[in-house]
């Protein structure tokens, strides 16, 4: 399957047509919408939390270097290894030297979007190193030979009914409608895996500076076993996850769980700090920490560095009405949604993201719902500004002349009175008071809706007339 975001707009069409996703999105969003409202609703004061969590990403990131260098010495002196990469490639090669440097050769993964990001197990595979996916929704996108569509739900794209059939084909499943059967079925398989692997793979939902501590938050237990189990523990995690103390992440927590999945508590939350000690029974023999950095030093540096407060909890994914139209794969990258639109392109490039920042409402609900308060619409804003001259020509003429006409009210008037009266003359033309056919550029407003005939008398006129 190709990831191309620059393909956004042929590939919301095909999902618009795409009965199959259009259920399971409806399903999946508005479930998980509703939930994260219930879960929050229970806090005594949400607004207070919110903020106090966004207090600590923020404050996370104005010590950003500092407390990324106290992670590593606590780490170290724990008998952890931290390794920096400045990018996807570097990332991936840091893993393949450990994979050579302790012969590793069969490896179980849990759920990470770094390594997602930087297309981790293609790579690997390309070494002759296999990997097997554990979170379950990963393991069906890996069976599927496709990608994940959301940050905390990554198969939110694929109905109960395609995931049966999935399984009856790959993993010889009987037949059953039973989700808790399916499911077993696929731990049954899974369990195996941990036991033959050689090393295991993690993400981190954060780094708590303090103690030089990874921690990773999961409902399925199969993050436990991929970072215990094999003698070798890798975690590949972002630098913007880095967070002062304990403190910070008993607030962020509650958040990112009632947020992402509209749990009190996830089922599960470990904490790594580094191999096992001397007389501990469980652990790996050799820890890890690989610090992805892959462009997100230039948004620190950037009017965007807010961006890097997100503990990609998806609730922005569930409420937008772009993201529950068309779903994730359209977006052709692996963060979708409102904060996919504005980090796609900063961590891409803008010109090879340039419609994402326009597949937005900008209605203002994503940041509602960000338990962090992230300006997402406010950012899309700036990228669509510094994506301007990447637009259409004719477009921007049309965007200008618009602004020159909104910023002169003799112009506006004549404007208004003109756009109304031809509306109106389309609309008795076809019997109506919505249009279902605009001239082009309007066309792109029609294409998909009606346009309403604007009423006889203007509001302007309305009000002089009742209220001087
Ligand atoms: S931007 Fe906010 S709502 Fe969206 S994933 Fe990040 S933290 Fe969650």
């Amino acid at each position: 399957m190709d990831m191309n975001p620059n393909q956004f707009l042929e590939q919301a069409v095909i999902a618009l047509d795409d009965i199959q996703l259009q259920t399971a999105l409806e399903r999946g969003t508005g479930n998980a919408d509703s939930r994260r409202r219930a879960a929050m609703a229970e806090l005594a004061d949400p607004d207070a939390i919110r903020w106090q969590g966004r207090a600590a990403r923020l404050r996370g990131l104005d010590d950003l270097p500092d407390l990324l260098e106290q992670a590593e010495r606590q780490i170290i002196a724990r008998g952890g290894k931290v390794l920096w990469a400045a990018d996807a490639d570097e990332a991936n090669r840091h893993v393949l030297n450990i994979c050579r440097e302790h012969n590793l050769r069969r490896g179980v993964k849990s759920k990470s979007m770094a390594t997602e990001e930087i297309g981790l197990l293609p790579f690997l595979n390309q070494h002759g190193i296999e990997m097997v996916e554990t979170d379950l929704g990963e393991y069906i996108v890996q069976l599927s030979g496709s990608h994940p569509s959301h940050i905390i739900m990554p198969v939110m794209h694929m109905t109960k009914e395609q995931i049966r059939d999935l399984f009856m084909e790959k993993l010889a499943m009987p037949y059953t409608d039973d989700p808790t059967g399916m499911t077993a079925w696929a731990r049954k398989t899974l369990r195996e895996e941990y036991l033959r692997a050689d090393f295991g793979i993690s993400g981190g939902n954060f780094i708590i500076a303090e103690t030089g501590s990874v921690v990773i938050v999961t409902n399925e237990g199969n993050g436990r076993l991929c970072t215990t189990v094999p003698p070798v523990h890798i975690a590949v995690v972002g630098i913007e996850k880095v967070i002062p103390t304990w403190e910070d992440f008993a607030t962020l927590l509650q958040l990112l769980c009632r947020s992402g999945t509209g749990q009190r508590m996830s089922v599960y939350v470990n904490a790594f700090n580094g191999p096992a000690m001397p007389g501990e029974p469980d652990g790996p023999e050799h820890f890890y920490l690989i610090l992805l950095d892959n462009g997100r030093s230039d948004i620190y540096a950037s009017e965007y560095a807010e961006a890097l407060a997100c503990i990609r909890c998806g609730a922005c994914l569930n409420i937008c009405p772009v993201y529950r139209s068309v779903g994730g794969h359209a977006y052709g990258a692996t963060y979708t949604g409102p904060i996919g639109a504005v980090i796609t392109p900063l961590l891409k490039g803008k010109a090879n993201a340039a419609p994402l920042p326009f597949a937005s409402s900008l209605c203002g609900a994503c940041q509602e719902a960000c338990p962090v308060g992230i300006n997402l619409p406010g950012m899309l804003l700036k990228l669509r500004r510094d994506l301007q001259a990447a637009q259409d020509p004719l477009w921007q003429m049309g965007m200008k002349a618009f602004g020159f006409g909104m910023s002169h009210p003799l112009l506006y008037n004549v404007g208004s009175r003109l756009a109304g009266a031809a509306l109106q003359s389309l609309g008795e033309d076809a019997g109506s008071d919505m249009v279902s056919s605009l001239p082009y550029p309007l066309s792109g407003w029609t294409d998909h809706r009606d346009f309403p005939v604007f009423p006889a008398e203007r509001f302007r006129d309305w009000w002089q007339k009742n209220r001087r």
